[in-house]
Order: structure tokens, then C-alpha cells, then sequence
């Protein structure tokens, strides 16, 4: 697989399971391979989780975010609880109905985290390749039809009805971003 399909992989399956049911489904189907194991297979899964859970708590890692519990909260205070993109708190619930954390956005080519994001913005960004060329198309797309939709308003308020040109200029600087 490619990056970009491992990544849209990723986040089909992140989308897939937090539609309805789903959770429910695969909970239920991890407590029947559960009980199907053997005491020692039992015996060693506790063993593990219990290695686990003490190594991380060792190195003072938060077992949520897998960052340094001190570097998340610096980060966190850092921007107010914010998005750094939209600059709203994080809205998405997780499946018990409590409000998710920030994600950490990583650079996916250094594995260097970079700020935290909403869950939202997280995913657009993904979607838009990481790449600021599309984001800043996506951009421009959107304000232009902002002012269509504007001069379409005062067109119909006048009576007559015409949706202007794409200017050159933005037109090109679109087609540039998604060659
Ligand atoms: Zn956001």
C-alpha cells in the first residue's frame, strides 16, 4: 500500500467505527474470543497488560495520548484548550459519551508532533494530503463562492440573476494547486 491509501484506510476505518452499532458489535465479538481462550493464553494476556500499563507509567507517559503526560498539558495550556486550526475545544464525544481530547497532529514524514488539533481539523487536513497548496484552494474556493453567493444575492435583489466569472487569477492559482 501506498502511504496516501494507508492513510485513507486509516481514517475510513476511524469514520467506520463510530457509526452506529459498530462499537457494540466488536465489543461483543472481542468478549467471545475472550472467553474462548485457554487459562494460559488467559494467564499471559494479564501479564502483558500488566507489563505494559507499569512501563508505561514508568517513563511517565499519559496512556491515552501516548505523549509525555507534562508535554500534552504544555501543549494544552499553550493554546487555551484550543484547536489550532479552528480555535474551538474539541466537540467529538467517544463512544462512552465523554468529550475526546485534542489530538496530536504529527507530521506523518518525521513522526514529529506538531500542535493540537480538534478531531475535525485533524481529519480535513489528512483528507487534503497535508498538503497547504490544496488547503489554500480549498481556501480560495470558498471565498470565491462566499462573493458569488453575495453578488448573486444583490443581483436577485435588483432583479436580474448571473453568476460571475471565476477571476483569472484565482482560477489559475486553483488549477496550479491541483495539478
Ligand atoms: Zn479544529
Amino acid at each position: 500500500m501506498t502511504p496516501e491509501q494507508t492513510e485513507r484506510r486509516r481514517l475510513y476505518m476511524a469514520e467506520y467505527r463510530r457509526r452506529p452499532g459498530v462499537k457494540a458489535r466488536q465489543l461483543e465479538q472481542e468478549r467471545a474470543r475472550r472467553q474462548k481462550r485457554t487459562p494460559e493464553e488467559k494467564a499471559r494476556a494479564h501479564e502483558l497488560k500488566r507489563l505494559n500499563t507499569q512501563r508505561r507509567r514508568d517513563a511517565g507517559i499519559h496512556t491515552v495520548t501516548l505523549l509525555p503526560r507534562d508535554e500534552y498539558e504544555r501543549l494544552f495550556r499553550a493554546q487555551r484548550g484550543l484547536c489550532a486550526i479552528c480555535r474551538r475545544p474539541e466537540s467529538s464525544k467517544s463512544a462512552k459519551g465523554r468529550v475526546r481530547r485534542l489530538s496530536i497532529d504529527h507530521d506523518h514524514d518525521s513522526s514529529r508532533s506538531r500542535a493540537l488539533l480538534c478531531s475535525r481539523c485533524n481529519t480535513a487536513i489528512a483528507l487534503m494530503s497535508d498538503s497547504p497548496e490544496i488547503a489554500l484552494a480549498a481556501s480560495e474556493y470558498l471565498r470565491w463562492h462566499r462573493k458569488v453567493d453575495a453578488a448573486n444575492r444583490l443581483q436577485a435583489a435588483l432583479g436580474g440573476h448571473r453568476v460571475p466569472e471565476l477571476s483569472r487569477d484565482a482560477a489559475e492559482r486553483m488549477q496550479e494547486a491541483l495539478a
